[in-house]
């Protein structure tokens, strides 16, 4: 009938006017991603409402984990490997192996990005690091070695395996690959500039470990397959990049052979913890990203450090561009960074200097926390101003309760950098702003952070009540 037409166009009506209107997706050229390394970096900052509110201070974190390959490190990875690239230390497709040691993020990305931009992978890490990790880096098609935990300065250590892997894989291909012709003579054709500092060289071993040809400067004597350029050919003075390191260029007249010898399968070492470019990434990527974000309106910045990248170039850049920025680190219980910052002592004073200790800091938090001075934490060293020292159950407590209260599932680092925040915004006070790093995700940490079993087992309680003292007293 009419009169139940004339209802059911108006009950259509007034449906229509409280619909919540679809929101609008607008696909730009400009955010279709260049492949899957396109999609690396620019990523979002986001309110931290539950602890913000609380608080009275604006606590914001920055999506890391939105990367493609899930982590902070996709960056590092992607300008280690494009500097190598730049360098003429690694070609795409030529059977040349990555080779680098780490606990399992930095390992995810340069298998990821090495993927996209075709190259092999090796990681060797400890073997009680979290089992998803290893399962991510096979389906990824790395080739995984796990060793027993050692000592920083034993040779059995996953990063001095990943430097004697690599320099064994260049070695080996190298030597196989060569023939009487290309070997020693061809090298200094192919290259024209190499410079290199007395201080890089010790620093910089992805550069000066293996590959190509040296330096003039080298402390290290050459072997055949590392003979400095050819004096007479050589162009003086050598250029030096505004890092300091080494910079290798591919000379346009160089033989096919030459080239050829080059391109052969080689192993690089990427070396995160000492490798310029991670601080390079931080310096010019994080960094000017959260400037803009903020447009320079923010009092701290808050970041753990596992090789120091991220809180050393991020951090340099915003205290060059932000006036009265403070750079505060969130370090695990057990890690000697802490006292370093703090007191500008490395070890307790219990322990003796000549102790072999763990590189890896013995808590359920992955990824940070670190017993030695990397180079790329030593750059920013100058510019930290202060440190939390973080407990496991702090850390666990503030993951459960983002997941209650705002749905986010972190990993343990970033969990570690939101109660450094929150200790923080206490002293800083109402109406301050900080930015922190969420590096990756809770799917990375589930068979130990997130584990309860895990953490009954190794007696850390689960008390996210915790973070409600913390925040009211
Ligand atoms: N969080 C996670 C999950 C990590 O894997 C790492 C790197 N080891 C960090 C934080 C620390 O970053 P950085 O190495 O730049 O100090």
């Amino acid at each position: 009938s009419t009169s139940a037409a004339l209802l059911l166009q108006q009950y259509k009506r007034k449906k229509a006017i409280q619909r919540i209107p679809p929101r609008p997706i607008e696909l730009r050229a400009e955010e279709i991603g260049n492949g899957m390394i396109g999609l690396i970096g620019n990523t979002p900052l986001i309110r931290i409402n539950s602890l913000s509110d609380a608080l009275g201070v604006e606590i914001m974190g920055k999506c890391e984990f939105l990367n493609p390959g899930g982590s902070v490190k996709d960056r590092v990875a992607l300008r280690i490997i494009e500097d190598a690239e730049a360098d003429g230390l690694l070609h795409p497709h030529t059977g040349s192996v990555l080779f680098e040691g780490t606990v399992g993020s930095t390992g995810i990305s340069l298998a990821t990005v090495g993927r996209a931009k075709g190259y092999e992978c090796c990681i060797i890490m400890p073997d009680d690091v979290a089992i998803e990790k290893v399962q991510v880096l096979e389906k990824l098609g790395a080739r995984v070695e796990r060793v027993r935990p050692a000592s920083y300065v034993d040779e059995k250590q996953f990063v001095n395996m990943a430097r004697k892997r690599a320099h064994e894989f260049g070695r080996k291909e190298l030597v196989s690959h060569c023939s009487a012709e290309d070997s020693d003579e061809t090298q200094p054709d192919l290259l024209v500039t190499i410079s290199q500092t007395p201080a890089d060289s010790s620093r910089n071993s992805s550069i000066t470990d293996f590959s190509f040809p040296s330096s003039s400067t080298s402390t290290r004597p050459a072997t055949p397959l590392e003979t400095s350029p050819h004096p007479s050919r050589s162009p003086s003075p050598p250029p030096v990049s505004r890092s300091g390191r080494t910079r290798v260029r591919f000379n346009p007249s160089a033989s096919a052979s030459a080239i050829a010898a080059a391109q052969r399968p080689r192993g690089f070492f990427c070396d995160q913890f000492e490798n310029q470019s991670n601080f390079d990434a931080h310096y010019h990527g994080t960094g000017p990203e959260i400037l803009r974000q903020t447009s320079g309106n923010l009092d701290a910045f808050v970041s753990g450090a596992g090789t120091g990248g991220t809180i050393s170039g991020t951090g340099k850049y915003l205290k060059e561009h932000v006036r009265g920025v403070k750079v505060v680190m969130s370090d695990p219980e057990g890690s000697g960074l802490y006292n370093k910052v703090k007191y500008n002592v490395m070890y307790d004073s219990k322990e003796s200097e000549g102790k072999k200790r763990r590189h890896q800091v013995d808590t359920v938090v992955e990824g940070i926390g670190i017993n030695r001075i990397t180079h790329n934490f030593a750059q920013g060293l100058d510019i930290i101003d202060d440190a939390y020292r973080i407990t496991d159950v702090e850390a666990v407590a503030m993951s459960r309760y983002l997941v209650t209260h705002n749905g986010l599932y972190l990993g343990s680092s970033s969990a570690c950098n939101l109660v450094a925040s929150v200790r923080l915004a206490k002293k800083l006070g109402k109406g301050a702003r900080i930015v922190t790093i969420l590096c990756d995700s809770g799917s990375r940490h589930q068979s130990k952070f997130w584990s309860d079993d895990y953490l009954a087992k190794n007696g850390i309680e689960i008390t996210p009540s915790l973070i409600d003292d913390m925040l009211a007293s």
